[in-house]
């Protein structure tokens, strides 16, 4: 029971992603527990980025603020038989490569406190060697983790959602409307529904329900991802990030690799993303350049996400009551076991 005249505290989620997901499933638990509800798109829902994501998951970030999450996330997972059984984790180490200026070493510190033994930092000539680079500046450094790999998002959310409704969490499949500041939700078939907190985690979606509900839309803003699935001789080659060519994969099903570039395509609407052919040609030519292979794009995804300019997902409020969990602007498959354990932990506080 909590601060609302003895009673359990009634909690709104908007959005069944990964994220909305876990949110519920760690409110309904945390101690105190809270009435919860959550508001889903139902089983046609639309694609949402929890669904195709790449779900690459490791502890090393270029700065601390980004690391940190993350390795807090993956420790979390990999000690978790039930994290790991509901997350579909796979476990093949990762490697990140960098400007040669980068400052590593205390990222890596950081992956190390919370997978200890995990994060080696390397030069070129242990990355040349190892790994079928034909293109890498001279002098690159890499960090190379052994505890990191990936989830499958989409996995995690229908399992999570599942034990949420299983203890108690109500699953309305029933779009949303708007959000008002009472805190309430009005959804599409006309109803109003008031709560003690309401959050909006409809991730590349919540910008656009914030403006229609004639909210601010707070440093929040949508854009483009996206990846092709190629045909690509890498054999050796694992999950990684080349930041001096901005090339990013890892080994997919069925024998092909998942290769991506960053899109420059921002304040996209989700529900109208197309793929853009020329940066997918971007990619094929970056990829036979940085790694001498043929390549040839078999099939291009094409999503997105929610940004925030402090990128992050974590619970940022809107007013009393009124939340956004969203933000993770590319990245929340990393971060949302950790994010959505501390967002339930302040939104019952
Ligand atoms: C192509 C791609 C590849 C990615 N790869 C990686 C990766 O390798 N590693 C990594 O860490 N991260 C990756 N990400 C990022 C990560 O997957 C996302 O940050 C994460 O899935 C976002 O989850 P979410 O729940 O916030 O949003 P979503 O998964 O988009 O879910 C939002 C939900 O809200 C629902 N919704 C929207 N509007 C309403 C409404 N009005 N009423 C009710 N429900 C509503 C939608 O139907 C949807 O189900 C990738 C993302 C994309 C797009």
């Amino acid at each position: 029971m909590t601060g609302t005249a003895g009673r359990s505290l009634r909690v709104a989620i908007v959005g069944g992603g990964v994220a909305g997901a876990l949110l519920a499933w760690r409110t309904v638990r945390a101690p105190g527990g809270a009435s919860v509800a959550v508001f889903t798109e139902g089983a046609g829902g639309r694609p949402d980025a929890s669904r195709v994501s790449g779900g690459l998951v490791r502890g090393f970030e270029p700065t601390v603020a980004a690391a940190g999450p993350a390795a807090e996330s993956l420790a979390e997972i990999r000690a978790s038989d039930v994290l790991r059984e509901w997350s579909g984790y796979r476990e093949t180490g990762a490697l990140y490569v960098l400007p040669g200026d980068a400052a590593v070493r205390e990222p890596a510190d950081i992956v190390d406190a919370y997978l200890p033994g995990s994060a080696e930092v390397v030069g070129r000539d242990k990355v040349a060697g190892a790994f079928p680079f034909r293109e890498l500046p001279a002098d690159c450094v890499a960090v190379l983790e052994r505890y990191a790999g990936h989830i499958s998002p989409h996995r995690l959310r229908t399992a999570a959602l599942a034990a949420a409704a299983q203890a108690g969490v109500t699953v309305h499949e029933a779009p949303v409307d708007a959000v008002t500041r009472d805190p309430a939700v009005r959804t599409a078939d006309g109803r109003t529904l008031r709560y003690d907190r309401v959050v909006v985690a409809a991730g590349a979606w919540t910008p656009a329900l914030l403006a229609r509900s004639g909210l601010p839309v707070a440093g929040l803003r949508t854009k483009q991802i996206q990846y092709s699935l190629c045909a690509a001789p890498l054999a050796g080659l694992g999950p990684f990030v080349d930041e001096n060519s901005g090339l990013y994969g890892r080994p997919h099903e069925g024998g092909c690799f998942l290769l991506g570039l960053p899109s420059d395509r921002w304040g996209v609407d989700p529900d109208a993303v197309t793929a853009d052919l020329a940066l997918a040609e971007r990619l094929a030519d970056s990829a036979r350049r940085v790694f001498g292979v043929t390549v040839a794009v078999e099939h291009t995804v094409a999503s997105s996400d929610c940004y925030h300019d402090l990128a992050g997902l974590e619970l940022r409020s809107l007013g009393p009551g009124l939340h956004t969990f969203t933000g993770g602007s590319g990245g929340a498959a990393k971060t949302v076991v950790g994010a959505s354990r501390k967002a339930a932990a302040a939104l019952l506080a």
